[in-house]
């Protein structure tokens, strides 16, 4: 293998491959979960250097197909379904995409931006915003997670309701593929029905089929003002009512709608005591809603009290609260962005990320709460997710005073199989928007249709036929 990492080096320079010294930020899952051993890091800072080192692996895979070797495309690493980190054999190369990180351009006109893989979520949304544009993907990784793992995972958050997933967001890619080739797809287009969409292919590929090293980006109008309100709610059915009016009164204006259960706010107010939650205190479920208006501040406020009063009269809200300001609006955002945080302080956790149908998310809820008490009384559900979008994070937490580590370990595997039967029963998918890395790998195998898993197998193949792209990840060859 070192003729192998020789040629990297020579590649994209020595300083940008690295094979000693503390490599964990590379080799360690954002959770925690894994700690891999690679064989190297290496940083290219093109997209030729990019296509160079995968065709080197690919000539040398071919050469010494008893290697192991194989590549792990990494972006910000926050990952939360193991995607991104290497596995323990030492063989694998991450290629990490954080030197890329160039704006190519911003096009006003035609509402697109065309950016590298390595750009940060949160450096694009200000790029587009110094254009007096919006870029609406948004999650609280946003900080650290990159466009190309974005669109690696097909990222969500919280603005989905409106704008779709990062899917919706992209008209074209440039991908270096797993010969080592480049597809230059970038386009600004919105018709395009020329055959095969191979964009919508590598999107949610989890770096199994080729490397993403650029995007054309859709761009949105800044909206003239982003109100908040946050609305206790007495039951997920009057949750679900409430969206039904939201869509009703505030139409493309609606921008998010997230719901919280009262245990998981509880957390909130327990570990961060500096923060005030609202409302949570005497109903079961809260909602956060955002209206993002085009005409203006005093608009969106008699909209957001118009829907409020029509809420409070139908009884589907008991109280509620409307920011007055950008700052008691990002207050707000934060204690909802606060709940994960709040969950890993108090243990650890069994974490589902999954979707139904939004007219079946009370019914799931309740079903799934009972089977769950029945089978282990006493544990603790947080649940909270973008309701907006059928989307739940039903998370479950060890019954009080038992042992956080003790519990997953007995309990993990009989709590995944319960909540993900359910979750079919329901219609809904095991992974709504973290995608399927190493973690969901073998459950997927068994709650996707045999049919679909064939297809995929094929594309895999015959896309990746050495299987050097992230193998083991989303679909096993
Ligand atoms: C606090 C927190 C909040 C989060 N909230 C959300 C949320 O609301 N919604 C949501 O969807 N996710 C969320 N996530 C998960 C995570 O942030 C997203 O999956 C994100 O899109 C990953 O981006 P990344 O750059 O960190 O990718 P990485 O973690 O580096 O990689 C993720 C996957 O994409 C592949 N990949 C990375 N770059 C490329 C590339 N250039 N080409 C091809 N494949 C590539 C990797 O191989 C891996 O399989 C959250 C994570 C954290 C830690």
């Amino acid at each position: 293998m070192q003729t192998l990492l020789d040629e990297l080096r020579h590649i994209v320079g020595n300083a940008h491959v690295f094979t000693d010294g503390d490599l964990t930020a590379w080799e360690q899952d954002w959770r925690k979960r894994s700690h891999g051993k690679a064989l190297a890091v290496v940083r290219p800072a093109c997209t030729e250097e990019v296509a160079r080192v995968v065709k080197a692996c690919a000539d040398y895979v071919s050469a010494n197909p008893a290697s192991g070797v194989s590549i792990v495309p990494q972006g910000g690493n926050t990952s939360l379904a193991v995607g991104s980190t290497p596995d323990d054999s030492g063989r694998q190369i991450v290629l990490s995409l954080q030197r890329m990180n160039t704006v190519r351009g911003v096009d006003a006109d035609n509402l697109t931006m065309t950016v590298e893989a390595g750009c940060i979520l949160q450096n694009l949304q200000e790029r587009a915003e110094e254009a007096n544009l919006l870029f609406p993907l948004s999650l609280a990784a946003e900080g650290t997670c990159t466009i190309g793992g974005n669109l690696g995972t097909n990222a969500g958050g919280t603005q989905v309701v409106r704008y779709g997933n990062t899917r919706d967001l992209c008209l074209g890619l440039e991908v270096v593929t797993a010969q080592g080739e480049v597809w230059h797809g970038l386009s600004g287009l919105r018709k395009d029905n020329t055959g095969y969409d191979l964009r919508d292919l590598f999107i949610g590929s989890e770096g199994t089929l080729g490397i993403i090293t650029a995007a054309t980006l859709k761009l949105y109008p800044l909206p003239a003002a982003r109100l908040t309100a946050w609305a206790a709610v007495p039951s997920l059915e009057a949750a679900v009512t409430l969206l039904g009016l939201a869509h009703r009164h505030l139409g493309a204006g609606l921008t998010g709608f997230e719901a919280m259960g009262q245990f998981a706010l509880s957390l909130v107010a327990k570990h961060f005591a500096q923060l005030r939650v609202p409302l949570h205190l005497d109903a079961p479920f809260c909602v956060l809603l955002e209206n993002s208006d085009h005409e203006s501040e005093l608009h969106a406020h008699t909209q957001f009290e118009r829907l409020l009063e029509i809420a409070l009269d139908q009884g589907c809200v008991t109280d509620a609260v409307v920011s007055e300001t950008l700052a008691q609006a990002k207050q707000l955002w934060h204690v909802r962005e606060s709940i994960p945080l709040a969950q890993a302080l108090e243990g650890l956790n069994i974490k589902h990320d999954i979707s139904v149908p939004v007219s079946n998310i009370p019914d799931f809820v309740r079903a799934t709460d009972a089977l769950l008490q029945q089978a282990l009384p006493g544990v603790r559900l947080v649940n909270f997710g973008h309701l907006g979008d059928g989307n739940l994070h039903y998370n479950v937490q060890a019954p009080e005073g038992v042992d956080a580590a003790d519990f997953l370990r007995d309990h993990e595997a009989r709590v995944n199989t319960l909540v993900f039967d359910s979750v079919q029963a329901f219609g809904g998918s095991i992974s709504a928007e973290h995608g399927v890395g190493s973690l969901k790998v073998d459950h997927l195998a068994h709650y996707k249709s045999p049919v679909a898993l064939g297809l995929m197998r094929a594309i895999k193949q015959a896309l990746d036929p050495r299987n050097l792209m992230n193998p083991g990840r989303v679909v096993r060859v």
